[in-house]
């Protein structure tokens, strides 16, 4: 049921156009904005069988979008950081250890982990995500009698938390080009593409009247899906208008892999392919071609960078100048989850970048934009890039658009004493997510003074199957 409700927010600032306004307060109801009321008087002149609710000394701010999950990936942190003696450690050793998770999760595990992940999400400004989920069969790789079992967890556990999610079931078919599937990898595989898509059909059906729920495709990376089913499911998405998401040149491996069987890097492969269009989204990018970054320019996908698992997992920088220079739009994503915070996220687009060219305020450098203030660069990738990854009508407070939005607390200790011209900058570069202080998705406050009504169940339940994966 849709809070019909008409509620008016004050807030001392409240970010509109980029710009934090003064005494400006939000008219919702109905899941909406319905007016950004920018002085006094005309918020008294609104009043009228309204709700007031002061919230004090806060700044409003869009909820974050955060276009790249793995929720079950939660359930790993803290538990490959160490080294065997004497071998290797990097992504691919990784991998092993987060197969290893994938093939022991249950659906009812499934859904404690998702509901965790959501939580921690909804408490760092998170009011969207894009959950690229590939955990579809049963350990064995036999399909669960509902064989979208798996996936309708993952959303009841979003449904729980009150966060919007984009439900990405994802597309994997070979272990890498060319190459049967492993073993490990056989509760992720699709038997065909046309399975495969009845599958999302099924899904898109179920959440076809629910406003918190969409749903994409994902063909997984270049490695698990071929030329023949990237076409079939590029063409599906296209007809239906949905988000496509994939992998892409996270790792030099993959790269190697794309050159010797195609002749090209993996961006290349899709575009020659004819696949790769303005509505995919491609997620890493962190090796590229000169040739791959003048595809992106022309073609105007959307890139999902995930800064903060890509340092943990040593993928590389992203190169992130050559891309705002050419406006290609970032988005961003916490992916394996090492760290939920869609600030640090924006931040280390940035910080990358000054360390990589041991130079401040990169990227406004080469801001074809002309902007001035690094913040005003980052601030797009966590909020309107996000949405235009994930096909939203979020990411900014205006006139219309969804009542999705976050209460900064600005008697945090590290917001203390920011104007409303430092704000930004504050937020984007020095903000721990410990400021935000309430989350509102659709019009209904999920987080109210950092608590969610759930989080004894969802936090007691989480302790107690940690407990039992152990180490
Ligand atoms: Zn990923």
């Amino acid at each position: 049921m849709k809070n019909e409700e008409k509620i008016i927010y004050r807030a001392a600032m409240i970010l509109v156009d980029g710009q934090f306004v003064r005494d400006a307060a939000l008219l919702v109801s109905g899941g909406r904005i319905e007016r950004v009321l920018r002085e006094k008087i005309a918020a008294h002149r609104f009043n009228t069988g309204s709700r007031v609710v002061d919230l004090g000394s806060v700044a409003l701010i869009p909820g974050q979008i955060n276009v790249h999950s793995h929720a079950f990936q939660r359930s790993l942190r803290g538990k490959t950081e160490y080294r065997e003696g004497g071998q290797a450690d990097d992504f691919w050793t990784w991998r092993v250890a987060m197969y290893e998770l994938a093939n022991r999760v249950e659906p009812d595990e499934m859904e404690i982990i998702a509901r965790l992940a959501f939580w921690e999400m909804a408490r760092a400004g998170i009011t969207h995500v894009g959950e690229f989920h590939y955990l579809h069969h049963r350990p064995d790789g036999t399909a669960y009698g509902e064989p979208n079992e798996m996936a309708l967890r993952v959303a009841k556990a979003a449904r729980e938390v009150g966060i919007r999610m984009t439900l990405l079931p994802v597309a994997y078919h070979t272990g890498d080009i060319g190459k049967a599937a492993g073993s490990e990898q056989r509760r992720f595989i699709s038997p065909d593409v046309e399975t495969y898509l009845e599958r999302v059909a099924a899904l898109e059906e179920e959440f076809s009247t629910d406003e918190l729920v969409d749903v994409g495709v994902a063909p997984h990376s270049i490695r698990a899906v071929s030329r023949e089913w990237m076409e079939a499911i590029g063409a599906w998405a296209q007809k239906r208008s949905m988000p496509v998401h994939i992998h892409v040149c996270e790792q030099r491996r993959e790269v190697e892999s794309s050159q010797k069987a195609y002749g090209v890097p993996p961006i290349e492969a899709l575009h020659d392919w004819g696949v790769l269009k303005d509505f995919w989204t491609l997620i890493h990018g962190t090796h590229l071609s000169k040739r791959e970054v003048d595809i992106l320019a022309e073609v105007g996908p959307t890139i999902g960078a995930c800064p903060t698992t890509e340092r943990n997992l040593g993928d590389g920088f992203l190169p992130a100048s050559d891309l705002v220079s050419r406006a290609i739009p970032i988005a961003l994503g916490s992916d394996s989850h090492t760290v939920i915070d869609p600030f640090e996220e924006m931040r280390l687009v940035e910080y990358h970048e000054r360390l990589r060219r041991e130079e401040r305020n990169v990227l406004v450098g080469v801001d074809p934009g002309g902007r001035r203030q690094s913040a005003d660069v980052l601030w797009p990738m966590g909020t309107t890039h996000g949405a235009r990854s994930l096909q939203s009508a979020g990411g900014e407070i205006r006139d219309g658009g969804p009542a999705d939005f976050v209460v900064l607390d600005l008697e945090h200790p590290s917001l203390v004493g920011a104007t409303e011209q430092s704000l930004l900058s504050d937020v984007v570069l020095s903000m721990s997510a410990g400021a935000v202080r309430d989350v509102i998705v659709a019009g209904e406050a999920i987080i109210v003074e950092r608590h969610h009504d759930k989080e004894l169940e969802i936090t007691g339940e989480y302790r107690e199957l940690m407990a039992r994966y152990g180490s």
